[in-house]
């Protein structure tokens, strides 16, 4: 009877044994094939923070960063004009005075004597802002040292001589001419004190087309520019400037922009143009 019952209970926990194996093996089974969640490895954990921009949260308190408004951006930044214009002094210097623009009312710069030397022999006094008179000086100079002898026959103007000045070429010419070579008051860039009329010898001491394929004429053309200076009014340009052929009239505008001028081929109102003035 104990026999024929353990034989039984071994069968039973045979079985019992049997169905937990095959149980386990079952849930082995399905864990395996489902997909695994993948553990972040080393290399995948992010450590560096640095790169994450933390923007602060704005208080009451905070003034706001004032933006620039668009007349004190240049149009264009590429230009070495335009980047003169970040300093109000070379600023001054890139004033338009043509045709089409005047000069703001009443300007009036501060200007220096020019020493006798370099001045017509017995003319009337000349005047110019600092810096150009010492540009015309060292333009003078080094045309001397090649052997040029050029002198300023005229510089700076006030507005009211300027009216004297047109009005005596309206006399002469007539209004139609005078305008051609002749600027209405507030318009000339003599007002400025960075304009010089320049002659020599060759052309009789007067202000002449002619000048312009003399040595002196053919110096200054080739050399201007790197003293500061621009030919306002070249040959065969006078539907964009306005004016006829002034081999004599240089006007300074700093090395840098007078540089990217004469680089560009263009005439020196196109330059001007081109760039931002807001005055
Ligand atoms: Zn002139």
């Amino acid at each position: 009877m104990n026999n024929l019952f353990s034989k039984k209970l071994i069968t039973i926990l045979s079985i019992l044994i049997l169905f937990t194996f095959v149980k386990i093996s079952l849930r082995s089974q399905i864990l395996q094939s489902s997909d695994p969640i993948p553990i972040p490895t080393p290399s995948t954990i992010i450590t560096n923070t640095s790169s994450v921009a933390v923007l602060p949260k704005p208080t009451s308190t905070q003034t706001p960063i004032p933006l620039p408004t668009v007349s004190s951006i240049p149009k264009r930044v590429t230009s070495a004009c335009v980047y003169a214009l970040v300093n109000d002094e070379t600023k001054k210097l890139l004033l338009r005075a043509d045709k089409e623009m005047a000069l703001p009312d009443g300007y009036e710069p501060e200007v220096v004597k020019l020493p006798l030397e370099y001045i017509l022999q017995g003319w009337t006094e000349q005047y110019l802002i600092p810096e150009v008179a010492n540009a015309a000086m060292d333009l003078i100079d080094a045309a001397k040292k090649e052997g040029h002898d050029i002198v300023i026959r005229s510089s700076y103007r006030s507005y009211q001589e300027q009216e004297w000045t047109f009005a005596y070429w309206v006399k002469e010419l007539g209004l139609e001419q005078a305008k051609r070579e002749s600027a209405v008051p507030g318009h000339s860039e003599h007002q400025l004190g960075q304009a010089i009329d320049l002659t020599s010898e060759s052309v009789n001491w007067e202000l002449k087309e002619e000048f312009g394929s003399t040595p002196e004429g053919i110096w200054i053309d080739q050399n201007l520019h790197k003293f500061g200076f621009a030919l306002s009014y070249p040959r065969d340009k006078e539907e964009i400037t306005g004016y006829i052929y002034e081999p004599w009239h240089l006007r300074y505008v700093g090395r840098a922009c007078s540089k990217e001028w004469y680089e560009s081929g263009k005439t020196l109102i196109e330059v001007l143009k081109g760039i931002h003035l807001d005055y």
